[in-house]
């Protein structure tokens, strides 16, 4: 039996090993996952293709939705979800999402995230499609803070790290599962009771593809859903993938990046090259993203100094404060470039952002396999053809816990 490379728990591993739990992903969908199985008391192992660092859910700035206005109600997240979606959600997922929202919050707030308040309760914002105030952040650093909790929740307990394996491929055993691991020493195979898919979406790949820019960390390629469907696992909407309205456009340095939703919930909005307002700027992403498609069709757009196409975003109309607790590393990257945002409009246009459908699951997130899960980007239905911002680390903390739980229980029984 050859020892193979893991973690700096020093815990160790040998191929051929095998666990109750195995989570494949260590974005905050797989690290919510492996914290909720290792605490339902089973041998939970979280394997990566990279470190464990590495995924999109850290690069997350902009915030993450739960009802908790004095005006919101679940009921009324889900109405959003539904109607932002196009009615394409699937109506039992955006239940369990919106409902159990305010209680994934205070788990990851007793995980550690410390979520940035005001006048005694959340800072709340209003993001794109939705009717209410329901958008919590941690300054800037949303995505971060809650990947790094829910990462130090899961290095606290016995759970095994299995970093540097990238998973190739996946058979049905007599007792659950087989996954197959390209590491550097080779190929491992590691059994396991129940699988749980959180590798994310497929972005990154995609825009090379295409030869377009996106926001997504080299590591969305999406093999994993490939995998799975080689296994047999059904996948809904897989071919609706999401444009961010607002890529930086100009100056190269910021060319891909998501400018945060929250400078339009700050007050920023859309111009065209006449300095016209042509849409609503907190509409649905793809109704955004589709009049900016439009407006440089009919000629309204501007170039950037690179000749690419944009609009402006005019973000001299959100006030000093709002940018000092909910935009600085925005305010921060802009001006080392030459371009004040708080007094001058800044260039903007779509960019591949977020892959909306994924491997069909159920309320417990289970795939059409028996024994595998899914939760996070590379599940679909929660969203339909159409997420809301906000909604996928949601998504992930709600998804991830239940299937933590719903993975330990079935490889149980
Ligand atoms: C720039 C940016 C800003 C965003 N802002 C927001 C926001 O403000 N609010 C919001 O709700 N959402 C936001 N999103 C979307 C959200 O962050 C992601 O959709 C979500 O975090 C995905 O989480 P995940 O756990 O499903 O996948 P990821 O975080 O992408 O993690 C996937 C993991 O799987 C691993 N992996 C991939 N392939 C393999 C393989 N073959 N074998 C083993 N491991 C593999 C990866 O290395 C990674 O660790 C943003 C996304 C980006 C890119």
């Amino acid at each position: 039996m050859t020892e193979i490379s893991i973690c700096a728990k020093l815990r160790p591993v040998r191929a051929d090993a095998s666990f109750d739990v195995l989570v494949i992903g260590s974005g905050a969908s797989g690290l919510a996952a492996g914290v909720a199985s290792e605490r339902a008391g089973v041998r939970v192992a979280l394997a990566t293709k990279t470190s464990l660092q590495a995924c999109n859910s850290a690069k997350a700035q902009g915030g993450i939705q739960a009802a908790f206005g004095e005006d919101d109600s679940p009921e009324i997240h889900a109405e959003d979800v539904m109607r932002s979606s196009h009615d394409t959600a699937e109506p039992r997922l955006v239940e369990v999402l919106t409902s159990e929202a305010p209680s994934a919050i205070h788990w990851l707030e007793e995980l550690g995230v410390e979520f940035t308040r005001s006048n005694g309760g959340y800072r709340l914002a209003r993001c794109g499609g939705a009717s209410r105030k329901r958008l919590l952040q941690v300054g800037d650093r949303t995505g971060h803070a809650i990947t790094r909790a829910l990462r130090d929740s899961f290095e606290a307990g016995s759970g095994a790290e299995l970093p540097h394996h990238a998973l190739v491929g996946l058979e049905s055993t007599t007792i659950g599962w087989k996954a197959s691991f390209q590491t550097k020493e080779g190929v491992v195979e590691i059994d396991a009771g129940a699988i749980v898919l959180a590798a994310g979406g497929r972005c990154y790949a995609e825009a090379e593809v295409r030869g377009e820019l996106s926001t997504n960390h080299p590591n969305a390629t999406g093999e994993v859903t490939r995998i799975a469907v080689a296994a047999g696992a059904r996948t809904r909407d897989l071919d609706a993938l999401q444009y961010h309205p607002n890529g930086g456009a100009w100056p190269a340095t910021m060319q891909g990046y998501s400018i945060p939703e929250t400078t339009r919930a700050y007050g920023a909005v859309l111009l065209n090259a006449d300095g016209q307002e042509f849409t609503d700027s907190l509409g649905p992403r793809d109704a955004v993203s589709q009049a900016i498609f439009e407006e440089v069709e009919k000629g309204k757009g501007v170039l950037t100094p690179d000749g690419r196409p944009a609009v402006w975003l005019d973000t001299t109309r959100i006030s000093a404060e709002d940018a000092e607790i909910s935009l600085p590393y925005m305010l921060r990257r802009y001006p080392g470039a030459g371009i004040d945002p708080l007094t001058e409009p800044i260039y903007t246009y779509p960019v591949l952002h977020y892959q909306n459908g994924g491997l069909t699951i159920d309320e417990h997130a289970q795939t059409t396999l028996e024994g595998v899960f899914a939760c996070g980007e590379i599940a679909g239905g929660t969203h339909g053809r159409n997420r809301m911002m906000g909604n996928s680390l949601l998504e992930c903390t709600v998804f991830g816990r239940r299937v933590g739980r719903a993975a330990a229980e079935r490889a149980r029984a």
